[in-house]
């Protein structure tokens, strides 16, 4: 059994309380698209246990949600042709951190120079281009 907590958005969507456009799903970990993307395919992979940050998580679990990250980024790769990609990985509100369950940000980025903050602000996403791109990587996953 994984721990969860009620209020936590992850933990709904993981249970299915809540749509996602999911990517991966595995016994420990599930990979679904940012509502709130900073770039075209913004992903996150997300450990299925109520894990509130890097503290927390036991490092076998930790290393099944990095494997998760590394697949998705492989399909990001594949499916977008990014000029790179990075993984950001929030701890506690200093950090920016707004969802208190372990998740990796995998980030495709555009070009050396596409402004990406790491503090980004968060603006709904177009529902559409989201599901579009979602359906792109699946493709590729
Ligand atoms: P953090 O700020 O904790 O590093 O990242 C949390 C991320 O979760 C944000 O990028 C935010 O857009 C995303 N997020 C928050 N609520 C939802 C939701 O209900 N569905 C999806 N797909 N993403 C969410
Ligand atoms: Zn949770």
């Amino acid at each position: 059994m994984h721990p969860t907590d009620a209020n936590c958005v992850f933990c709904k969507i993981v249970a299915g309380q809540i749509p996602s456009f999911r990517l991966y799903e595995d016994d420990d970990t599930i990979a679904f698209m940012d509502i709130n993307p900073v770039n075209d395919g913004h992903a996150l992979a997300v450990v299925k246990g109520h894990y509130p940050n890097l503290h927390a998580i036991p490092a076998d679990v930790l290393g099944k949600v990095a494997a998760t990250a590394q697949r998705i980024a492989r399909a990001q790769q594949a499916a977008l042709n990014p000029s790179g990609i990075n993984l950001l990985q929030a701890n506690g509100p200093g950090a920016g951190q707004t969802v208190f369950h372990l998740h990796f940000h995998v980030l495709p980025r555009t070009a050396q120079d596409d402004d990406l903050k790491v503090n980004w602000g968060h603006n709904p996403g177009d529902m559409a281009r989201i599901k579009q791109i979602h359906e792109k990587l699946l493709k590729a996953m």
